[in-house]
């Protein structure tokens, strides 16, 4: 059979993506999903000219002479603290004190910091009843003007923006009390085999390893790395390579799901149960020209995608990079790229196998240099080294050996 080359089979994988559908929530809720539509400000930010010194507000002719030798006396009118709504009126040679972010008193242009007056810092309850200014900037010096920050009715935010902390503080300065964003995919996994140990039950240590069994990783692996690109995790099952069950599992998670992931079983082995059983349910199995990951599974049962993918955890991570996670950000209404992309320097040598594109877990070391971060193997049974990884290095699949000092895309893993 021939081998698919990766973007050809990410690209009938994206295919059949569309993002999950709108809705409005409160902002705190919001957090983690992405805009689906832009968010105007309804007002501007800053909404009113405001100090940004503690100091006096002042009419900017009364001091603009004003120096150490000649100090500029003003008498002191008003006091304005953050929060106030006072707007006292300013006749020339007169000022009124302010704080850092009270309103600047419409008759004043100018605020001259405490540390411009023979007061100095020092602070005091009631404000003195004259100042002496010994020195001014200029003309709108510590004013920080209403819409410098955002000017009402632009874009406070573009739609397709992952709400972070950041994005979400933005948007509450903005009185924005709810916002319309993209419904986050929901996101089952299945692992399979035989061999698989539940790692989270209560009593792992009565669950010493038989000849022939280990932990189950991929169930971690998978359903943390979907929630961390953003999905909403609703069942997390292991079966057996019998097969009687899986179809009942997958099916079942169709039903709730928009993607269903599984592990194992998709190669050509007597116990691949995975193909056996979905082949003609609608999921296709291919060979992909990549390495780690050659055999994968994709398809559509009722409304749900799902990926099947090998059960070796590098593989499946490899895989997850490939197609899973550039499917979840699309659904989730993502518009950037497919793959949080960096170039790097290659650092030290490796071969890699011909005609395949590989997916090679590297670190960085300095700068923007990588070195495999399988170094003494690349097997992609290895689970125990995927946690040293900062990304998986691209090479393109008619490369054969990549030397030091070769340019290579990295696609990036952040945890
Ligand atoms: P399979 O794709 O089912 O042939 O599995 C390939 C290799 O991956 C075998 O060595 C399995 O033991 C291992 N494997 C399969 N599923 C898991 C899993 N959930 N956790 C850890 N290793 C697994
Ligand atoms: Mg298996």
């Amino acid at each position: 059979m021939n081998l698919i080359p990766l973007e050809t089979h990410l690209a009938q994988v994206l295919a059949k993506v569309t993002p999950r559908e709108q809705l409005r929530v409160p902002l705190l809720e919001a957090h983690g999903c992405v805009l689906a539509a832009p968010v105007i400000a309804r007002a501007s930010l800053p909404g009113f000219d405001n100090s940004g010194m503690d100091g006096y507000a002042v009419r900017f002719a009364d001091v603009q002479n004003a120096s150490e030798a000649a100090p500029v006396r003003l008498r002191v009118v008003g006091d304005v603290p953050a929060g106030s709504s006072a707007d006292p009126a300013l006749a020339p040679g007169t000022c009124a004190r302010v704080m850092t972010g009270a309103p600047i008193p419409s008759d004043a242009d100018a605020v001259v910091p405490l540390e411009a007056t023979t007061l100095g810092t020092a602070v005091t309850e009631t404000a003195a009843e004259t100042i002496d200014v010994t020195s001014a900037k200029g003309p709108g010096a510590h004013i920080r003007r209403a819409g410098e920050d955002i000017a009402e009715g632009t874009e406070l935010l573009p739609a397709g923006t992952e709400l972070g902390a950041r994005a979400i503080a933005t948007l509450a300065a903005g009185g924005v009390g709810e916002v319309e964003v993209v419904r986050r995919p929901r996101v089952a996994v299945i692992a399979t085999g035989d061999e698989l140990l539940d790692p989270t039950a209560a009593d792992v240590a009565a669950l010493t390893p038989a000849r022939g069994q280990l932990y189950d990783s991929n169930t971690p692996l998978m359903g943390l790395l979907a929630n961390e690109a953003g999905a909403e995790i609703i069942g997390v099952f292991r079966t057996d390579d019998s097969g009687e069950h899986l179809l009942e599992v997958v099916e079942a998670a169709c039903e709730r799901a928009d993607v269903v992931i599984t592990t194992g079983g998709v190669s050509v082995g007597a116990f691949d149960v995975v193909r056996l059983r979905l082949s003609d349910r609608g999921v296709n199995f291919t060979k992909v020209a990549m390495q780690p990951g050659k055999p994968q599974g994709f398809g559509q049962i009722g409304n749900a995608l799902v990926f099947c993918l090998p059960g070796n955890p590098v593989s499946a991570m490899a895989s997850f990079e490939a197609f899973v996670r550039p499917a979840l950000r699309r659904m989730r209404g993502e518009l950037g790229p497919t793959h949080d992309s960096r170039m790097a320097v290659v650092g030290e040598e490796w071969r890699t196998p011909a005609g395949r594109a590989q997916l090679m877990p590297v670190r960085w070391t300095d700068g923007d240099t990588i070195v495999p971060a399988h170094s003494g193997g690349s097997g992609s049974h290895m689970v125990g080294r995927i946690a040293r990884a900062d990304g998986l290095a691209v090479v393109p699949a008619d490369c054969e050996l990549v030397r030091v000092g070769d340019q290579l895309e990295v696609w990036e893993m952040l945890r």
